[in-house]
Parts: structure tokens; C-alpha cells; sequence
């Protein structure tokens, strides 16, 4: 409905009429400003964001806030300035490529800038559009800047709980590797232990199978080792232990796995190695370990060792008869007087001594 601002009267002349008429539609036009305007004004009082209005140079021509603990400066203070002259360098970066996107989009949303407000730094969401022609080289824009301090906040202790969440994981997993290791681990050679071989041996045996491949096996034991202790201390003893440890570890290939099975006795499993090569690095190791000098408080201990040899699959279908063939071959090379290497072979014993050998080359 209209609301006609003077009733013309039905005599009058016309160019009363038409001066009538134009009253009339401006003050039609005052009154729907108006309304906008208090539209307007409703809408940025329910706004929780800080707003201003600006053009691509930082000048500031409006500033508001709803609340006025909002705002970062009062509006006299704000208004005609340019940002550079009122804000971090940091923050007029932020606001204005927040600005340029909206240049070019006509919108812009998601910048963040932070302000340091009474000894804390308060941050800032903006979002911006651009009014009217966003073509005109003069344009101007609105700017809402939403305080998500908090916000911020919440997401920074979270990312610090996070961070220290990963810390202990971390600890947590190196500690169970750590556990783990000692759990397979012989703590005076360094050598896996008997329960680390007995883990691995099943699933070297089913890969051996499925791959239709050898594992050598060879069972290591000191000769009269009591002897060491009750001559040298169980010191000696446990040097004696250590180097022989690192001796097996230094003759080890990719793959191999060697553990201390027992007190003085030491297994090397060798996946992929046929007989003939399982009895070759026994022979070898033989020959190393009477080579040895152990040096003990000004003594010189000397060592030798007697070997059992079996090889997977030749010698048994299961895995934990393998070892026991070759404990078995140990038994035999004990019983045949020490420092010998020997095979089993089809509940037969095949006698290897190296040191034999070289003497008859000789
Ligand atoms: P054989 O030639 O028949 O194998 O005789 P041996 O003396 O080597 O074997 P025996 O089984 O009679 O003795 C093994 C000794 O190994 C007894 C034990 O005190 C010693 N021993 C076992 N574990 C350790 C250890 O960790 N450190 C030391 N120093 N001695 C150990
Ligand atoms: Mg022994
Ligand atoms: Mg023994």
C-alpha cells in the first residue's frame, strides 16, 4: 500500500499535480530506505562479528560491533585511518589477501589474523564481499571479522594434548621394542635365545616347505666348559661365552638366525643352506674356535667345541625333529672324543673333523 503524502485535489492545475506526485514518490522512497537501513542496522547488531568497511587500500570508512569489548579500537579511532596505520603488519597481510581473493571472487572466506589485545592474542575469522560492481576500480568491501579466540584455543590444547599423546605412543612402542628384545634376547652374548628360536623355527620350516628349500641346522657345545670355570672363575667363563658369541655372530650370513640354546650351547639355523653347506661353515667355525685366544687376567684360555649337523628337510618331516637329530649328532661327536664336527645322516652319523682332514693333507 502507498501512502500518498497530499491528496491532490481534482481541480488542480497540472503542474501542481506533478510537483504533488513527485513529493510523493520521495517520500516513498525515504520511507523504503529507511526500513533497509533498519534492516540493516538489526542485522549487523545481531551479528557477533566485529565489521568494518574498506577499500583495497586499507582505508577504513565504517567500523561496528554488536559488542563493544569486541572492538580492537573505538570506531573514532578506527575510522578514516588505514589499516597499516592501525594493525600488525602481520595482520593487514592476512586482511588484505583476504581482500584481494574477494577482489577477484566477489567473496572471500576462512582468513584468520591474530591481534595482540591486552597481553593475549585474540584471533580473528574474516569473511568478506564485495560492495556492488565488483568491477569498479574504486570498490569497496565489507569485512566481518569473527573472534575465534577460543576456537583457536581449543584446537591448539588439542593439537598440544595430540602431540603429547604421540610423544607417549612413542615411548610406549619403543619401550615394547625394548621389551621385546630382552624377551628374545641372551643378555651376556647378544645372541637370540632358545624361546626366539623356537618362534622362528615353525615359520622358517613352513617357508622352507612352501618354497621347497633347505635349512641347515647346527648345535654347538664347549668342550668340558666346567672345566673353564672351575680353573678360571665363572668370570672367565662368562667371557668365554661372549667371545664365542661373536665369533658365531661374525660368521653369520643374511638370514641366519643364531641363539645361545643353552648354557654353553649355541644353535645356528641357516634357511636356504643345503648339507654340504651347513657342514662347510660347522667345519669353519670348528676351525676358528681352536684358533682362539681368550686373554683372561694375563692367562690364555684355549677352547674347543664339539658340533651336531642336520639339515631340514633331509632329515626330518617336523620342525622340532630337525633339532633333534642334529642334538643328536652333538651327542655322538662328544662320545667320539670332542672337537669334531658331526652329520647325522638316516639314524647314521656321518664323522666331519676338519682338524683331521688337514692333518692327513698335510
Ligand atoms: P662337555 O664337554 O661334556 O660338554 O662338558 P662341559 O663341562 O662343557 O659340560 P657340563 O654340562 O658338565 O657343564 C656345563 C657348565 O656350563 C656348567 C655350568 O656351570 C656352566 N655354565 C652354564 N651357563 C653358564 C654361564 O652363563 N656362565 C658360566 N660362566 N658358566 C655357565
Ligand atoms: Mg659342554
Ligand atoms: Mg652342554
Amino acid at each position: 500500500m502507498r501512502t500518498v503524502a497530499l491528496e491532490t485535489a481534482p481541480d488542480a492545475p497540472q503542474a501542481w499535480r506533478s510537483v504533488m506526485t513527485d513529493i510523493t514518490e520521495r517520500k516513498y522512497a525515504e520511507n523504503e530506505l529507511q526500513k533497509l537501513n533498519e534492516h540493516l542496522a538489526a542485522t549487523l547488531h545481531a551479528l557477533p562479528d566485529l565489521a568494518f568497511e574498506t577499500d583495497l587500500n586499507g582505508v577504513i570508512y565504517d567500523y561496528h560491533a554488536s559488542r563493544p569489548e569486541l572492538l580492537y579500537l573505538p570506531p573514532q579511532q578506527f575510522i578514516g585511518k588505514k589499516l597499516d596505520d592501525l594493525l600488525p603488519s602481520s595482520a593487514v597481510q592476512s586482511i588484505r589477501s583476504a581482500l584481494k581473493e574477494a577482489s577477484e571472487k566477489s567473496v572471500s572466506f576462512g582468513e584468520t589474523y591474530s591481534l595482540p589485545i591486552q597481553n593475549k592474542t585474540a584471533w580473528f575469522e574474516l569473511s568478506i564481499a564485495v560492495v556492488g560492481d565488483i568491477k569498479s576500480s574504486d570498490k569497496r568491501f565489507i569485512v566481518l571479522a569473527r573472534n575465534i579466540t577460543d576456537r583457536k584455543k581449543i584446537e591448539e590444547d588439542l593439537t598440544l594434548s595430540n602431540n603429547a599423546l604421540q610423544t607417549h605412543i612413542l615411548a610406549i612402542e619403543q619401550l615394547h621394542d625394548q621389551l621385546r628384545e630382552q624377551a628374545i634376547r641372551d643378555p651376556l652374548t647378544g645372541l637370540f635365545n632358545r624361546r626366539y628360536l623356537q618362534e622362528t623355527l615353525d615359520i622358517e620350516v613352513s617357508r622352507a616347505q612352501r618354497s621347497n628349500s633347505p635349512i641347515g641346522f647346527i648345535i654347538i657345545d664347549l668342550d668340558y666348559f666346567k672345566q673353564v670355570n672351575d680353573s678360571y672363575g665363572h668370570k672367565a667363563g662368562d667371557l668365554v661365552l661372549q667371545k664365542l658369541g661373536g665369533l658365531i655372530l661374525r660368521n653369520l650370513r643374511m638370514g641366519d638366525v643364531s641363539c645361545r640354546y643353552g648354557g654353553e650351547e649355541f644353535t645356528i639355523m641357516m634357511p636356504g643352506a643345503t648339507l654340504n653347506i651347513t657342514v662347510n661353515r660347522a667345519e669353519h667355525l670348528l676351525r676358528q674356535i681352536n684358533k682362539m685366544d681368550i686373554e683372561y687376567h694375563g692367562a690364555t684360555i684355549k677352547i674347543t667345541a664339539s658340533m651336531g649337523v642336520a639339515v631340514f628337510p633331509d632329515h626330518d618331516t617336523g620342525s622340532e625333529d630337525v633339532l633333534i637329530c642334529a642334538d643328536r649328532a652333538l651327542y655322538r661327536a662328544k662320545s667320539l672324543g670332542r672337537n669334531q664336527v658331526v652329520v647325522y645322516q638316516n639314524n647314521n652319523y656321518l664323522i666331519k673333523n676338519p682338524l683331521t682332514i688337514e692333518k692327513h693333507k698335510k
